[in-house]
């Protein structure tokens, strides 16, 4: 038995067999040869790219069959790059000539083809470097002897172990079958914990060391509650473990009974309570949970883990869903957020040296108002389906909005023009997530109408700490008083131009910031649909005019270890326990 530690980003116990994802870019030391290995090492090479072929071909023909054509297509693409004699023969005569291992070879010749295609104009030899790569990298993991698994060969208990799982990867996860995730980075509020949340799986992240040790196949444990990784357990573990799973689920039937309940204090004050949403599965989730409709339909993961944009219809299509799923409610839909950690697998994406402080979410958009305009159609011609709001993400300055709004103008003139049905003044919002937004709010105000305060990102901008990086994750603090400080600078100036203001950072789940934020008298909270009933227990068990006091307090308060002690002792007060103290 071997134990890890980590961060709980996604709560909950788990158990089931390691499913290790090799990474994406290897790096292979070069191991010299002597002349009389060169055959066998060659032959070696021959193997490896037969076995990877004859892999391809049973994958491809077992997707063919359950009809996702994409994902075949892909696979046809890359059995053209295994019969390519350029990349294979120049690896084979490497290993002769240079007298090096075949892997060393193989990966050198790939990487040179590699720089090769991405010099290119064309977007479609840029497309096949994504291809080439993909395939290259197997064919080393066969020579390596590593297995280099595809999500389609998923046991029905897996825990996906990983370095690192970007948002776009941990999008095409069959959600059916992964019990847990793990990952080397990552932190609370960094999107692969928030995928994790929306697919209602225990994660652990920040979990330094882990593929170093495990295996595929390795029997392991995720305690998500206390951020523990047991691999290989003993018996005795693995039945303590099975003892909390159980508690746990009873915890969640008592807490599924509020479902049905309002989310209002003891003294009557009722706020919305509605869900974040990222994928379309989750709208089962937003009614099981309770929800008040959708206060953020992240609709970049429509963009991720493809090659190609989605259409108006498409994306339309989308759209209608989560408007009629939110019925009678309400459904906020944000433009895309791309950038920062979350990026298109097209050539015109360019990479860049910051990309959370780069061409992320609004400022994307302006720069590609094709892109923008088409979302934006249908975002528009979604309003015929239900109470469609539509908000844009990191507003830093007016201008941004203005312009956005004069696009937004202009896209409504062309639907009209074109004999579209549609709502012809949807409520605009902003997310408030740059502190320049927070401090900006009283203006911003007068040109939108209703503000989001995403804290995942207000937290990070403000105390300059990335949100995804767990080396880092102690500075990354939601309680920290200058955070506080900008949250409550937002909620006056809304209420001030008769605004509504919402949260919908990750933070309003912990229930200390819960009442906190109630106190600060915010009018919305959205959080993943699983942490509504949570949240709903805190708000139902406290006071409206209590949360207002304390908030006061806290405000004056500069010390963080002194906030957080006095949440706790108000949350013990009305019988919540704050995360830290559950089991
Ligand atoms: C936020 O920043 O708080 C937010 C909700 O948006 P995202 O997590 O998608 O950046
Ligand atoms: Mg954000």
């Amino acid at each position: 038995m071997k134990e890890f530690s980590g961060i709980a980003a996604s709560r909950g116990v788990a158990s089931g067999e390691v499913f290790l994802v090799v990474p994406r870019d290897l790096t292979i030391e070069r191991r010299a040869i002597s002349a009389e290995e060169v055959e066998a090492e060659s032959a070696r090479l021959e193997r490896a790219l037969a076995v990877t072929r004859e892999e391809f071909a049973a994958l491809r023909d077992r997707i063919k069959q359950h009809g996702t054509s994409v994902r075949a297509e892909i696979l046809d693409a890359y059995m053209l790059v295994l019969e390519d004699e350029m990349l294979t023969e120049t690896a084979v005569h490497k290993i002769g000539e240079e007298q090096v291992s075949a892997e060393f070879a193989f990966k050198t010749t790939l990487d040179e083809m590699l720089g090769v295609f991405a010099a290119m104009e064309d977007p479609y030899f840029r497309e096949r470097a994504v291809d080439l790569r993909d395939v290259g990298n197997r064919v080393v993991m066969n020579l390596l002897g590593v297995a280099a698994r595809t999500y389609e060969e998923l046991g029905a208990e897996a825990v996906i172990v990983a370095h690192d799982l970007p948002p776009s990867d941990a999008a095409a996860l069959p959600r059916d079958k992964v019990r847990a995730l793990v990952t080397e980075v990552g932190s609370r509020t960094s999107h692969t914990a928030i995928m994790a949340q929306s697919m209602e799986v225990p994660a652990v992240v920040g979990v330094a060391g882990v593929t170093g040790y495990v295996r595929s196949g390795d029997p392991i444990i995720v305690d998500a509650v206390n951020g523990r990784v047991i691999v290989a357990p003993t018996e005795e573990v693995t039945a303590e473990y099975a003892a909390i799973a159980r508690d746990l689920a009873e915890e969640e039937k008592i807490l599924a009974r509020l479902a049905e309940l309002p989310a209002t204090t003891v003294d009557g004050y009722r706020v919305e309570l509605s869900a974040n949403i990222e994928v379309l599965p989750e709208l089962e989730a937003i009614r099981r949970h309770g929800c008040d409709g959708v206060g953020l339909y992240r609709t970049e993961f429509l963009f991720l883990h493809r090659r190609d944009l989605p259409s108006e219809e498409e994306q339309l299509e989308a759209y209608r869903q989560v408007a009629e799923a939110s019925l009678p409610h309400s459904c906020i839909i944000r433009t895309i957020d791309l950038g920062g950690d979350k990026f298109l697998s097209l050539p015109e994406m360019p990479r860049e040296l910051n990309p959370f402080l780069g061409l992320r979410a609004i400022r994307f958009c302006l720069a590609r108002p094709d892109i923008f305009r088409t979302q934006l159609r249908a975002l528009l011609r979604a309003t015929a389906y239900g109470r469609v709001k539509i908000m844009f993400p990191m507003i830093s300055d007016v201008e941004e909005l203005l312009a956005a709004k004069e696009i937004l103008r202009s896209v409504q003139a062309e639907l009209h023009a074109e004999g579209h049905n549609f709502d012809s003044s949807p409520e605009v919002g902003i997310m408030v997530e740059v502190p320049s937004a927070a401090l900006h709010a009283d203006r911003l105000a007068q040109e939108c109408d209703f503000f989001s305060l995403g804290t995942n990102d207000l937290i990070q901008y403000t105390l300059a700490a990335d949100r995804g990086n767990e080396k880092i994750a102690y500075l990354y603090e939601p309680f920290h008083p200058a955070v506080l400080k900008l949250i409550r600078t937002t909620v006056e100036a809304a209420h001030r131009n008769q605004l509504w203001v919402g949260v919908c950072g990750e933070m309003v789940a912990d229930p200390k910031a819960t009442v906190l934020l109630l106190g600060l008298s915010c009018d919305e909270f959205s959080a993943s649909p699983a942490s509504v009933p949570d949240i709903k227990k805190t708000i139902r068990a406290a006071r409206y005019v209590e949360a207002r006091r304390l908030a006061e307090r806290v405000l004056q308060m500069t010390s963080v270890t002194e906030i957080h002690r006095t949440l706790t002792e108000a949350l013990a007060a009305i019988g919540v326990s704050s995360f830290e103290s559950r089991p």
